[in-house]
């Protein structure tokens, strides 16, 4: 175990449309997930801090010295916000450790892939090209991509700095104002971001960052009459609810949500390599990911002896502090995420589930009082069961046997959900085959969890509406107007001479 760094706190400010001041709401208290210590309080924002953002943000996009910037000069600031991430990277990462008690190894290449995102989208920027449609008359005619105005950008807890970047780069690269809010338990890293945001020049009121209850700000921020667009990533009732007000305000939405997602292993597959990517796949992040590969399906001829061996290699994962570099599982984001996490697995004993291993708190009296849950493995469950169904959002994996192709099809499709999927396999057209037939916005085959910023993301069925990331990333933050410039010197000869 090496030592913890100190824990340097933020003022407890919102960026409120280019400013920093008090919240106008009450304050709540961020803990850190490794022992239950408050780390500091923070205010969290309301309605009348959203009125303020919208207004400086609705001010800042139309004026000339930013809707007047030629794509090359926007793309100049987000190139100055990833130098001022990587410059900080350490301190960004750190601070994200502490607040949501994932590893600071993945915090630091979480950290590194929003710097990575920014300059992504200074590139495809620069590089859009706005194509001339096929003429049908005598006139020239071409889209435009133009800005929205204001986007509303709304955070889960699980990867904070990478989905506030994957929001803010294309929104200002297409030209908008950003108000971001971040989740409840974790809005530190998204404030310190803030500050290095002002720190690179950007026009004040451009960005603003508002902490705060989802019920209250996040809400406000929906119905808000000067909101253009909301880019949500979040659970899928959350999403469902703010897609009726969306409807009823016809404002595009786009949604990313929750997954149960299905891995396979074929009774061809490698089954080392499977063995780590399956691991890797769900207790990664400590399962706290949308695209955890959470429901395990082997072949019933490699299931046995699979089975086991993932179950002794997943025993010797550490489970511990996230600033210790031996830890692989690091402590979940809350008490009260934990407990629900645990709860999901007291079901599935309740429902016939065979606890292979973990389904406890770990006993280790230095990991008492965080929020430590154990690797676990569950087999014996049927299709049915709600451990099966529902995103538990934990180290937590469902293990199923299937007989053949048809069988796996149709289990693993038997879900709401359809965000991901891994196929282990050495044969390439049986994996191309099922790569076809399951439904999932993503299909890892012989990896799980590869992420590129320049391939678009997104979920079908209840996993999501819309994509992001990608070279369209830009124009799902963009209104499409088509222009016709006609070119005929005679007047219309429909009006008579
Ligand atoms: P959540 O839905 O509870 O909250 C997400 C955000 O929405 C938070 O900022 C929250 O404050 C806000 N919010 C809550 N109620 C709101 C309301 N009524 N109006 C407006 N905003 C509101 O989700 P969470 O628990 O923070 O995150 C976990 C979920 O996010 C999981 O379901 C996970 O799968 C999903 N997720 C999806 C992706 C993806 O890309 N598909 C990525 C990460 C996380």
């Amino acid at each position: 175990m090496t030592a913890r760094p100190t824990f340097i706190g933020l003022p407890d400010e919102a960026f409120v449309g280019g400013k920093w001041r008090t919240a106008s709401g009450p304050t709540s208290e961020i803990t850190d997930p490794a022992n239950g210590q408050i780390l500091q309080t923070v205010s969290q924002c309301t309605a009348t801090d959203v009125d303020d953002a919208v207004a400086a943000g609705a001010a800042a996009s139309a004026d000339p010295g930013w809707c007047g910037l030629l794509p090359h000069q926007r793309a100049r600031y987000l190139h100055r916000i990833a130098d001022l991430i990587e410059r900080d990277a350490d301190r960004l990462a750190t601070l994200q450790t502490f607040n949501t008690g994932k590893t600071f190894t993945e915090t630091r290449a979480l950290v590194g892939s929003a710097a990575a995102t920014f300059r992504y989208f200074a590139a495809v920027v620069e590089t859009h090209d706005e194509p001339m449609t096929t003429a049908r008359g005598n006139y020239r005619t071409w889209i435009q991509h133009e800005p929205i105005g204001v986007i509303g950008a709304i955070a889960p807890w699980n990867s904070p700095i990478a989905s506030d970047a994957q929001k803010l780069a294309p929104a200002l690269a297409a030209g908008n104002a950003v108000i971001l809010k971040p989740a409840e338990w974790t809005p530190l890293v998204s404030l310190a971001l803030a500050r290095l945001i002002e720190e690179s020049g950007l026009p004040a009121g451009l960005v603003s960052v508002l902490p705060g209850r989802g019920s209250v700000v996040g809400d406000a921020i929906v119905r808000h009459p000067g909101v253009g667009k909301v880019s949500f990533t979040g659970g899928t009732s959350t999403g469902r609810g703010l897609a009726h007000i969306a409807a009823d305000k016809l404002m595009p939405v786009s949604l990313e949500l929750g997954g149960k997602s299905p891995t396979v292993v074929l009774d061809d597959a490698d089954v080392e390599q499977a063995i780590a990517g399956v691991i890797y796949g769900i207790f990664s992040s400590s399962g706290q990911s949308c695209i955890a590969g959470s429901r395990l399906f082997v072949q019933e001829s490699l299931y046995d002896e699979f089975v086991g061996r993932l179950i002794e290699r997943t025993r010797s994962l550490r489970v511990g502090d996230g600033f210790d570099p031996s830890t692989r599982v690091g402590p979940l984001v809350h008490r009260r995420h934990r407990d629900s996490v645990a709860g999901y697995v007291d079901l599935a004993r309740e429902e016939g589930g065979r606890i292979l291993c973990g389904g406890a708190i770990p006993d280790d009296p230095a990991l008492a009082c965080g929020a430590y849950y154990l690797p676990t493995i569950i087999d014996g469950l049927g299709a049915q069961a709600r451990a099966c169904r529902e995103e538990i959002f934990g180290p937590v994996l469902v293990v199923l046997p299937f007989t053949d192709d048809d069988d796996l099809v149709a289990k693993a499709n038997d879900s709401v959900y359809g965000l991901a999927a891994g196929i282990w396999t050495r044969d390439y057209r049986r994996a191309l085959a099922l790569a076809g037939r399951i439904d999932a916005g993503t299909v890892w085959i012989n990896t799980y969890k590869a992420f590129s910023i320049s391939t678009p993301f997104g979920g079908i069925k209840e996993s999501g509406l819309g994509t992001e990331k990608g070279r369209e990333g830009i124009a799902a933050y963009s209104r499409v107007k088509g222009v016709y410039l006609g070119m005929d010197p005679e007047p219309n000869p429909w009006v008579p001479a």
